[in-house]
């Protein structure tokens, strides 16, 4: 799960981490009043949206006058803004961050990662820290220094220390480095964080470390234990149908091609999509019912996935274990009754109850093409897709 900037910040601030001030906006005259409430004669104004490399995209815009601030408020408020992480297609910018200008005489790159070939938290430093990160890891990787943390022992002073030589930082700046990457340890540790990156990392005109942008996502799996977190959750910002799977508890991941695939188990949804790979197709998406999903939950799977956009055709391929094929039989009956089906409909059932979920499609009236192992299944999802300039009808 991803937050904002402005959200990192304050979480950030009740670990003692040094932020500059800044106040989240949703209107010109809100960021107006931020402004003068901030003090001081230098603004930044920035856009709060789920990605980065909003500095190249015109999403970070300095002010000098409070004229300014609303200007510029004004031409990034319920405007699209392009990034480079964005796609083509931009996001939308419902929220903004006015926040202090700050004196910058040098931007660094502190993160940290879950290292899963260490089996723990990284920290990663530069030097080179600030917009052209990417290209300096690229170009010149030995300005990336990497540092393995010890789960037992955390954050030692001495190799902060370390770190903080690599990046040349001034010596009079070790310990407040030190004690920085220390309150940046307990952010990630106690929040099961998936990766913190603050880049950058400045120096100011009076020598002291600041926090300029703040990346923190969280790991899904432990948010059960972090209700404040998920109450931090913009919906907005996330992928419409992902959210909705999440809600009945579906993994739903979007891809770009055009055959929806529905599958139970995410080793089942690779080979699926390998094998209409290998037949010349692109999967749209894969969503995987899980193991002991429901009539219910298989509607619901369903409806998700007529909701696609770009959907030609969808597979549905299950191998049923604990998962019986019965119960998915009755959901795509249920779903079919609800939702009216407007594209062909694949299905490969194997395993447990396997000829009763066929009699259920069977006796059912839904134009269901019924294939007889995943190859055959995939071949006819791809010549149909192919095929099939405007989907037809099939109820
Ligand atoms: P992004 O990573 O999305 O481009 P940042 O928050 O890193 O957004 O901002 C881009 C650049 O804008 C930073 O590298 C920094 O140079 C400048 N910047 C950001 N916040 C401030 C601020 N409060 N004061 C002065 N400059 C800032
Ligand atoms: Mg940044």
């Amino acid at each position: 799960m991803k937050i904002h900037e402005y959200q990192a910040k304050q979480i950030f601030g009740r670990y003692g981490v040094a932020v500059p001030s800044g106040v989240v906006c949703s209107s010109a005259d809100e960021a107006v009043a931020a402004s003068r409430k901030l003090g001081g004669n230098k603004w930044v104004v920035k856009a709060q949206i789920y990605a980065g490399g909003r500095g190249k995209g015109g999403g970070v815009k300095l002010a000098t006058t409070h004229e300014d601030v609303r200007k510029i408020a004004d031409a990034m408020l319920n405007h699209v803004l392009v990034t480079p992480q964005t796609g083509p297609n931009g996001q939308m910018v419902r929220r903004l961050y006015v926040e202090q200008g700050v004196e910058i005489t040098h931007e660094y790159y502190v993160a940290l990662v879950v290292d899963r070939t260490m089996q723990c938290i990284s920290l990663i430093a530069s030097e080179a820290g600030g917009m052209d990160i990417e290209q300096v890891a690229m170009q010149t990787p030995s300005k990336i220094n990497k540092m393995a943390i010890n789960p037992l022992i955390g954050v030692n002073v001495e190799t902060a220390k370390g770190m903080a030589r690599k990046l040349n930082l001034p010596p009079a700046n070790w310990s407040e480095f030190a004690e920085l990457i220390i309150q940046l340890y307990r952010v990630f540790d106690e929040n099961d964080a998936s990766l913190l990156e603050i880049n950058p990392l400045v120096m100011t005109h009076d020598h002291q470390l600041l926090t300029l942008d703040a990346k923190l996502n969280f790991d899904d799996n432990a948010l059960f234990r972090h209700p404040e977190i998920v109450a931090l959750r913009d919906l907005d910002e996330e992928d419409l149908l992902e959210v909705e799977a999440a809600r009945h508890e579906l993994s739903y991941i979007a891809l770009d091609g055009n055959i929806g695939c529905l599958v139970n188990g995410a080793g089942l949804a690779m080979a699926t999509m390998d094998i209409i790979k290998l037949y010349g197709g692109n999967p749209a998406n894969f969503l995987d019912v899980g193991g002991g999903a429901t009539a219910e939950k298989v509607t619901e799977a369903f409806k998700i996935m007529l909701r696609h956009p770009d959907i030609k055709a969808i597979l549905v391929n299950i191998f049923g274990g604990i998962m019986r094929c019965d119960v998915i039989a009755e959901g795509i009956v249920q779903a079919a009754q609800e939702v009216k089906l407007t594209v062909p409909l694949i299905v490969r059932l194997a395993g447990t109850n396997a000829e009763m979920g066929k009699q259920i499609l069977a006796q059912s009236g839904l134009a269901v093409i019924s294939a007889d192992n995943m190859a055959d299944a995939a071949r006819q999802a791809v010549e149909l897709t192919a095929s099939s300039m405007q989907p037809g009808s099939m109820n």
